[in-house]
């Protein structure tokens, strides 16, 4: 269901003006309007869904298999020396549009963008026990 109020709903629908890569029935691939590096693509569900929480599963299945091809295109391209996957959820995780999306970033030996998440400490009695609850959710 398209949102009245959501840039990527219109972004889709062609409202808004975007460089589109490529466009199925179900997916809109553009470039990003402020790139984290040169080639940095979006996927776009045209459906609306908020994040990772809320899409639909069928869609979802789709889009994984679509990046691929995407990301060997951009490569064979751009002449990247690697690719970050990247899907932001919830205005914590840096979410800034919240209609989801899968970013494809290029990177290039010595381009200074900075993506990574510090190492941090494993609580191994917490994730055993988180383990054994979240199994049970899926
Ligand atoms: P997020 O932070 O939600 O994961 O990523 C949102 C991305 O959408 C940002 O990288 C931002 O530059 C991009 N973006 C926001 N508005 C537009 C737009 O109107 N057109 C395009 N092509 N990208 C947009
Ligand atoms: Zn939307």
């Amino acid at each position: 269901m398209k949102k009245d109020d959501c840039i990527f709903c219109k972004i889709a629908a062609g409202e808004i003006p975007s460089t589109t890569i490529y466009e199925t029935g179900e997916f809109k691939v553009i470039f990003d309007i402020a790139p984290a590096s040169k080639g940095h693509a979006l996927i776009i569900p045209k459906e609306h869904y908020d994040n990772v929480f809320s899409i639909d599963a069928e869609v979802a299945s789709k889009l994984f298999p679509l990046a691929t091809s995407v990301a060997k295109a951009l490569k064979a391209e751009t002449n990247c020396d690697g690719m970050n996957l990247l899907q932001n959820n919830g205005a914590v995780a840096g979410q800034t549009v919240n209609h989801f999306h899968l970013h494809l970033i290029p990177r290039y030996e010595g381009d200074g963008v900075k993506l990574a998440c510090e190492p941090g400490d494993a609580d191994k009695e917490y994730l055993a026990e988180l383990a054994e609850k979240v199994k049970k959710r899926i």
